[in-house]
């Protein structure tokens, strides 16, 4: 994962490695290089140009600290800059009893997979989850999860499989006082955005109320994926996102756009197929990766 862009912006650091002290002339070719290492690595323009704006001003204001050399102080300001743009570490809030966790993206991103990973995580804090299969739009799904759930030991509600609206009643009914503290909502995908999509998920969201609505977005399919995650927050308020498959070649460009293009935090990062294969999002160990 981010091979490419860790390979472009080690040249930029190359640059001023050997070098007595940051000038206006070596920081330029460097903060060049560093900029095309971000927009090759799909990483939005407007994102871009604030980030080398940001990252010039600091090397060339800061003090150089007497412990770092050039090179240091410029990966330094650099590593800083890139935790700024990730955001903020916020864990998932899960404040009713039961709290309720939609999941949504289009399919092919994860969600299902994600649902049942999330399980397993909560499951592994001692939280009593339970998944409801309410996608009933990809034919595979319902039985996948359930397969998942028997994997992880979470019981999986799975209903009427022709109706989503009408699974997510039942499964109200039967969470309502049965001590399962989570219910994760694993709902229905489409390859592209569409307006049936979204009203059954504005639906779903106002029946259940959740504490969180989890979009999963593939780290692999770049800025339209970015583009997809605007439209999805502006029509359902998402609390946040679940980047998947980082551990293929993702370039970076999504995970280093999505907060600023959305305001809404990563929680989660899913790193292979796996239940397993799923993290916290932390920025720093994401820029330490970046970084190599
Ligand atoms: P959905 O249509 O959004 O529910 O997608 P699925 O959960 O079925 O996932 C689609 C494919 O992506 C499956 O083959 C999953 O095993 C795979 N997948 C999901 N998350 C990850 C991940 O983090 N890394 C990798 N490598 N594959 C993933």
């Amino acid at each position: 994962m981010f091979e490419g862009l860790r390979e472009k912006l080690s040249n930029a650091f190359r640059m001023l490695s050997g070098k007595g002290k940051i000038t206006e002339k070596n920081i330029e070719e460097a903060v060049q290089i560093v900029k095309t290492s971000l927009l090759a690595a799909d990483v939005s323009y407007k994102v871009v140009r604030e980030f080398v704006e940001n990252v010039k001003k600091r090397a060339l204001g800061e003090e150089v600290l007497k412990s770092l050399t050039p090179d240091q102080m410029f990966i330094k300001i650099v590593r800083d800059e890139l935790i700024k743009l990730l955001g903020e570490r916020e864990p998932l809030k899960l404040i009713h009893n039961p709290s309720y966790v939609m999941m949504v993206g289009l399919q092919g991103t994860g969600k299902t997979t994600s649902a049942a990973k999330i399980a397993n995580y909560l499951k592994k804090q001692g939280k009593r989850p339970i998944l409801v299969a309410a996608d009933t739009y990809r034919p595979a799904a319902i039985d996948q999860l359930e397969v998942l759930g028997k994997k992880i030991g979470v019981p999986v509600i799975t209903g009427d499989r022709k109706n989503a609206i009408r699974i997510v009643q039942e499964a109200m009914k039967q969470v309502k006082d049965s001590g399962y503290d989570v219910v994760i909502l694993d709902t229905a995908g489409r390859l592209h955005i569409d307006e049936e999509m979204m009203q059954e998920l504005e639906e779903i969201k106002r029946m259940v109320q959740p504490d969180e609505i989890l979009l999963t977005v593939d780290a692999m399919a770049g800025q339209d994926a970015v583009n997809s995650a605007k439209t999805f927050n502006e029509r359902l308020e998402v609390t946040g996102f679940v980047i998947t498959k980082l551990d293929g070649d993702s370039r970076g460009g999504v995970i280093l756009t999505i907060r600023y293009i959305t305001g809404k935090p990563v929680k989660f990062v899913g790193v292979g197929e796996k239940v397993d294969d799923f993290d916290e999002f932390y920025p720093d160990r994401i820029a330490n990766r970046i970084l190599g």
